[in-house]
């Protein structure tokens, strides 16, 4: 390794993506760095899917209340109340605590941690504030920022960052989007009480998903109270005392008390200089990098949300360990996108993962569809009307499970096991063949015996 330099890796950007890969380079004797400007741990730790979760929790909490009461429990709906500021706050701790163990985290592995906003100056050297640092190698791993429509009165909207430190819930809200994001938030909002409205342009949310997936997590979530409203778009936004106008493409106008916009991500790479030295952005504006990370200059690499591939934790965590592999190990280990298991916590939440109905057509299989629809056990006595969906998308030709889809009850906890099955490229008949857990809703996904298509 060079010695010539400050560094062997200067990493720009200390979130999913950049820690995996600092503590796994510094591990192998390199000499590193990673420039963060704002948290560590990233988005995910701080205005992903950390603080997300535990909105989640906090509010399908009162539905766990309420569904108590089928169970014995005495719970008089006049005395329970939610604290929305003591929620924010119980999160907000956790997120120092955790930005603390990252902190040490890193110490501990010898990595320096350097706060400021970071750009290249070269190819080897890269400037924070007064200073500059050189390094063998850089990688830029800095994630990616909400995007809002330019319309008027944008500057009236609230994107998912500015949400996880909202001072107080307003009466109504609206959710602008159909992503995974906006359905997250309004499942959150609804369930803390808020009126809520969630907007698309589109025919129907969540695109990407499996298309029961889609028309049934809607059914589910109307019965939970949310006004959803598709082919419809914001066209302007005014504010009025402390509420705001939302006029709409129908003609339509709500009176709401926030606007949270879940409407796209760009890349971050605003300021680095990376057009400078010659790393092509994509028409996406993503930094464009070959199979192994490289961009078209020898020592830039790039890696996670930055460079457009799925935005999931665990894809940047992946891609850092095998970025680490390539700098500084044996090289071995490609990245494997097929399959990639994902959750939307959405209530009921969604699991996925493989392909959907629509793509497996698309590809040219001959299908066997088998779906399952039914109330969940805990639901007999809650009285909740609320239903689960399972579905398996098999190839008829070779038997073979191509995608799992769910919604329901821990949807993302059972996906992850059913994920290493498709992986392994189980067929059917190893479903079948397996044991189911009794009584779970994941049994389900052993017991479908008759295809519907
Ligand atoms: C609301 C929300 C919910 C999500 N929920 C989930 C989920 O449930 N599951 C899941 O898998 N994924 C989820 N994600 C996506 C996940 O957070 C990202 O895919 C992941 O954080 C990407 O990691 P990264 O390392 O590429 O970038 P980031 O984690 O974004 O880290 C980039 C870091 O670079 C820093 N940085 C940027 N520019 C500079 C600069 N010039 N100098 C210094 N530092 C800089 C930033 O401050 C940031 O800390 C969610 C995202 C959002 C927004």
């Amino acid at each position: 390794m060079s010695d010539n330099q400050d560094f062997d890796l200067i990493i720009v950007g200390a979130g999913s993506g950049g820690v995996r890969l600092a503590r796994m380079s510094a591990a192998k004797g390199a000499r590193v760095a990673v420039v963060e400007s704002r948290y560590l741990g990233g988005t995910c730790v701080n205005v992903g899917c950390v603080p997300k979760k535990l909105f989640v929790y906090g509010s399908h909490a009162g539905e766990d209340i309420e569904d108590a009461a089928g169970y014995g429990w005495n719970v008089p709906g006049d005395q329970i109340s939610f604290d929305w500021t003591r929620l924010v706050a119980n999160k907000n701790a956790e997120i120092e605590r955790l930005n603390g163990i990252y902190g040490r985290m890193l110490a501990n592995a010898g990595v320096t941690v350097i706060e400021g906003t970071a750009s290249l100056a070269d190819a080897h050297t890269v400037v924070v504030g007064e200073r500059s640092y050189t390094a063998k190698h850089i990688t830029i791993a800095t994630g990616s920022w909400p995007v809002v429509p330019d319309v008027p009165g944008k500057e009236c909207v609230l994107t998912s960052n500015e949400m996880f430190y909202l001072p107080q819930l307003p009466r109504q809200a609206v959710v602008w989007g159909g992503g995974y994001i906006a359905v997250e938030f309004a499942g959150i909002l609804a369930g803390l009480g808020v009126e809520t409205t969630l907007l698309y342009r589109g025919d129907l949310f969540l695109r990407g998903f499996d298309d029961d997936v889609r028309e049934f997590t809607a059914t589910e979530m109307r019965k939970k109270g949310v006004d959803l409203r598709f082919g419809v778009n914001i066209e302007s936004i005014e504010s009025e005392d402390t509420h705001y106008n939302v006029d709409l493409t129908d003609g339509s106008r709500l009176h709401t008390g926030l606007v949270m916009a879940a409407t796209g991500r760009r890349a971050l790479v605003d300021g680095l200089g990376l057009e400078g030295l010659g790393v092509q952005l994509s028409a996406s504006g993503h930094v464009v990098v070959d199979d192994h990370f490289q961009t078209v200059v020898p020592s830039i690499t790039a890696l996670g949300d930055v460079i457009g591939t799925p935005q999931l934790t665990p894809v940047a965590l992946a891609q850092g360990m095998v970025l680490s592999r390539r700098l500084f190990g044996d090289g071995q280990g490609e990245m494997d996108y097929a399959c990639i298991p994902t959750a939307v916590f959405c209530q009921p939440n969604i699991g996925t993962v493989g392909l959907t109905e629509a793509e497996a057509r698309e590809a040219g299989h001959k299908l066997r569809i088998y779906r399952s629809e039914f109330k969940p056990m805990k639901h007999t006595l809650s009285g909740r009307d609320e239903r689960s969906l399972m579905k398996l998308v098999v190839d008829a030709d070779t038997d073979r499970v191509l995608g799992a889809h769910m919604v329901g009850p821990d949807a993302g906890e059972i996906t992850q096991g059913i994920a290493v099955a498709l992986k392994a490229g189980a067929t059917k008949a190893q479903f079948d063949s397996t044991i189911g857990i009794h009584p779970t809703s994941a049994e389900e996904f052993v017991t479908m015996r008759e295809p519907v298509a």
